[in-house]
C-alpha cells in the first residue's frame, strides 16, 4: 500500500509502480532497508560485491553494501562508464539496448548479488546475469523489491531470485 501506482504510465495499459514514493516515507523506507539488509546478511555471508542496475538499483545497493562492508558495482547503459568495459546487448519491446560493466570491478570467481527495484518481463535482469557471467562472476542471487508476478520474468533467470512485494 506504500508503493504508489500510476495507471497508463509510461504508455496506455501499463501500471507503473513508483518506488520513489516509498523513499518519500522515511519510516517505510527505513523498514524496507532493514528488511533488505537483514535478508542479504542472513543469506549471503560471503559475497564479494553487490551489483546494482541502472538506475534504481543504485538507490538500494550501496546502502546494503555499506552495512556488509563490501563493494558496490554499477551496471550502466552504454556510454556512461569509463575504462575497459564488458558489454551485452539485450532486447527491449522495440529495438535493443546495451549494458556495460567495468572489467576490473570484480574478479573471475567473485560471488555476486544483483539488485534492482522491480522485475517485470525479466529482460533487464537476465541481461545483467549474462553480463556478470561473461565477466567471470558467479551470480548467487538476483533481488528485486517488487515483482510483477504474472509476467513470469523470474522464469527467464537461470539463477535464484527473491522479491519482497508482488503485484
Ligand atoms: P523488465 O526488463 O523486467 O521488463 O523491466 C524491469 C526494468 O524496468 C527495471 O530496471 C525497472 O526499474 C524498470 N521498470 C519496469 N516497470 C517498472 C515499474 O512499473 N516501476 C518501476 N519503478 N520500474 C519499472
Amino acid at each position: 500500500s506504500c508503493v504508489r501506482s500510476y495507471p497508463d504510465f509510461p504508455q496506455p495499459g501499463i501500471i507503473f509502480r513508483d518506488i520513489f514514493s516509498v523513499m518519500q516515507q522515511p519510516t517505510v523506507f527505513a523498514d524496507l532497508m532493514d528488511v533488505l539488509i537483514d535478508y542479504v546478511k542472513a543469506k549471503h555471508k560471503d559475497i564479494d560485491a553487490i551489483i546494482g542496475l541502472d538506475s534504481r538499483g543504485f538507490l538500494f545497493g550501496p546502502i546494503i553494501c555499506l552495512q556488509l562492508g563490501i563493494p558496490f558495482v554499477p551496471v550502466r547503459k552504454k556510454g556512461k562508464l569509463p575504462g575497459d568495459l564488458m558489454s551485452t546487448t539485450y532486447q527491449l519491446e522495440y529495438g535493443s539496448d546495451v549494458f556495460e560493466v567495468q572489467k576490473d570491478s570484480f574478479k573471475p570467481g567473485d560471488k555476486i548479488v544483483i539488485i534492482d527495484d522491480l522485475l517485470a518481463t525479466g529482460g533487464t535482469m537476465s541481461a545483467s546475469v549474462d553480463l556478470v557471467k561473461k565477466n567471470g562472476g558467479v551470480v548467487e542471487e538476483c533481488i528485486c523489491i517488487i515483482e510483477i508476478d504474472d509476467l513470469k520474468g523470474r522464469n527467464k533467470l537461470k539463477v535464484p531470485f527473491k522479491s519482497f512485494i508482488q503485484f
